[in-house]
């Protein structure tokens, strides 16, 4: 065990304690002049020069309809034909509620889509179309394609990948050289919904052989339609050993989010889509007497520690043309939002600030991180054209997005790395954040008459975060020789990790533990059962020399995921690995405040 030898404090205030609101003012150009990156030209969409070469936000907004329409149109028979759902599984919407959401103009024919078909894709159906689609980008000029083997499923379903782009390779060292925006757009994370999977297979069609493909001349697309194979085999939620991956992106725990860690790790893309469908009835209708209503739910990364930068470019150059692009199919959208199990809270809250999910941990990853959630749980296969259309429309303004800004994201990435990675040694990071209680008027829907029942709730904004816990941002931290399951996780995540070749003495800070209670977080942990319940701490620190011996390892924070590994190696948060038990014991962990002198090499 290293020797870690206390010292007295230097006087100085508990920084770690002091509460602080987080404010989010404008971006100013202040911040450009600290940096010898130049910042993209803040040009909102509606402004922007109609010269420019680049697709008009105009002609971004249409561009939706403008390429659905032409997708193969499968029998007219199919319209309006409602497939009925097991009795007893589902609630389907009645006759009512059903007239407010009528089939699209458009009818998309993937395999689950087919007419007469009671299940959606398979998994050997996707595999089949995915390389029938290499295929066919391989019959046009100048366009890559790769189905990518990624891992597999804990009951060892393949997990594949299609990329596809306009690069001479479709491997990560020749597209990163190339320098273009990369997407990667992932769906059914859950198993249970199926929307987002059937969208993204008429996505990868459409840019391999349809009136997607010049995009590619400007962006690289990653597609994984379907994350969760095992949870979708047997239309529930979780994964097989009933953990739900979506809150498995900082810990690492499932095959399946570890593959999406490396493959992002590899490509590391600049925007990110999580494609989701939601409850429509449940505990909402138990609640408020009514069903919830929009086409697209919609949020951008919300955890604590963004780049305000990249947030203003979720919001301005993706938000707002997403919205452009829905309203103009007639489709309606409202802010992501979830309610607790307990039937007494009557609190709605926008998607969590936790670092662990898709959409949080992407952000924290220097991403644009987006989730769509269409209308889906719990109807079966009722409105399916709708919501698989409802996904096609925000996808493909989000791909349009991406093609227009090529040039402002390729700016923004290392403007935001750069200062990202000046943060190490100063000021505070956030270690715990609270959504900001306010109210929002939500519109739902009658479930009897299927009118408009608009309810006034309590609604816990994300979109300014109350700062419960700060703490002074230490210049990296140590781990003991023993944490290499820690330093595995962190570099699959794509931190870097480097290993004490000569032992040597550094300034750091511990962790005292000052109190401790153990809680099953159902939210956080899915249903799992296997008492892999969370150690939720309180600490204290102390300032102390530590002699670190060779093999120990130091996680740099002037990196440009110093935030991520700050969100990991807290210890005193639900989402920790000490938390979590990838890290066994508080003394494993120290925080360094002086940008350690002894001699570190690179993991292998
Ligand atoms: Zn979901």
């Amino acid at each position: 065990m290293p020797r870690f030898q206390p010292i007295p404090p230097l006087g100085h205030p508990p920084l770690w304690v002091r509460a602080r609101a987080l404010t989010l003012p404008g971006l100013t150009l202040l911040l450009a002049a600290c940096t010898s990156v130049p910042l993209p030209p803040w040009t909102p969409p509606a402004t922007r020069h109609p010269a420019s070469p680049r697709v008009s936000p105009e002609t971004s907004a249409q561009a939706a309809p403008a390429v659905v329409q032409v997708f193969p149109v499968a029998s007219p028979a199919i319209i309006g034909a409602l497939p009925t759902a097991p009795a007893g599984q589902f609630a389907p919407d009645s006759a009512a509620v059903a007239a407010r959401f009528p089939a699209p103009s458009v009818i998309y024919n993937t395999p689950g889509l087919q007419a007469g078909r009671t299940t959606f894709t398979t998994q050997a159906e996707i595999s089949a179309w995915l390389h029938d689609q290499t295929a066919a980008a391989a019959r046009s000029a100048g366009i890559k394609a790769a189905v990518l083997s990624i891992g597999e499923s804990q009951r060892g379903v393949p997990l594949e990948a299609l990329i596809l782009t306009s690069a001479t390779s479709t491997d990560p060292t020749t597209l990163l050289a190339a320098g273009k925006p990369t997407v990667l757009l992932m769906g059914q994370q859950h198993g249970n919904e199926p929307a987002g999977s059937e969208a993204l297979l008429v996505i990868a069609r459409e840019l391999a052989q349809g009136l997607l493909q010049p995009m590619l001349q400007n962006i690289n697309v990653l597609i994984v339609p379907r994350a969760n194979p095992d949870g979708a085999a047997s239309n529930q939620r979780v994964t097989a050993n009933g953990l739900d991956m979506n809150h498995d992106h900082l810990l690492l725990d499932t095959p399946e989010a570890q593959a999406l860690a490396r493959l992002t790790r590899d490509y590391q893309p600049t925007v990110v889509v999580d494609a989701h469908e939601y409850v429509v009835a449940g505990r909402f209708l138990q609640k408020f007497g009514a069903l919830r209503k929009s086409d697209a739910l919609l949020e951008y990364a919300t955890a604590a520690n963004l780049p305000e930068f990249l947030t203003k470019a979720a919001e301005e150059w993706y938000r707002r043309p997403l919205l452009a692009a829905l309203k103009g199919q007639g489709l309606s959208t409202e802010w992501y939002y979830t309610t607790s199990m307990d039937l007494a809270n009557k609190k709605v809250s926008m998607g969590n600030t936790w670092p662990d999910t898709s959409r949080n941990v992407n952000g924290l990853k220097n991403a644009v991180s987006l989730l769509i959630e269409t209308r889906g749980v719990g109807i079966g296969r009722q409105h399916i054209q709708r919501r698989v259309h409802t996904h096609v429309t925000a996808i493909t303004s989000v791909l349009n997005s991406t093609a227009q800004r090529a040039s402002d994201l390729g700016q923004l990435r290392p403007y935001i790395e750069k200062e990202l990675s000046a943060e190490a040694c100063k000021g505070e990071a956030i270690v715990e954040a609270a959504p900001t209680p306010t109210q929002h008027e939500l519109v739902m829907l009658d479930p009897v008459t299927g009118a408009d029942k608009p309810i006034t709730v309590d609604w816990n904004s994300t979109l300014v975060l109350q700062t419960l816990k700060a703490r002074a941002r230490p210049c990296g931290y140590w781990l003991s020789a023993g944490s290499t399951k820690a330093a595995d996780r962190l570099r699959l995540l794509g931190v870097q990790v480097l290993r004490v070749v000569e032992p040597g003495s550094l300034l750091g800070d511990s962790y005292q533990e000052t109190s401790r209670a153990t809680d099953q977080d159902q939210e956080v942990r899915g249903a799992i059962a296997s008492g892999n319940s969370i150690v939720k701490v309180q600490v204290s620190l102390a300032r102390g020399v530590l002699d670190a011996p060779r093999g120990s390892y130091y996680v740099p924070l002037n990196q440009p995921l110093g935030n991520l590994a700050f969100a990991a190696l807290e210890p005193d948060t639900q989402s920790s690995y000490f938390a979590n038990h990838i890290l066994d014991s508080l003394p494993s962990t120290v925080r360094v405040m002086t940008e350690p002198t002894i001699k570190l090499e690179e993991l292998p």
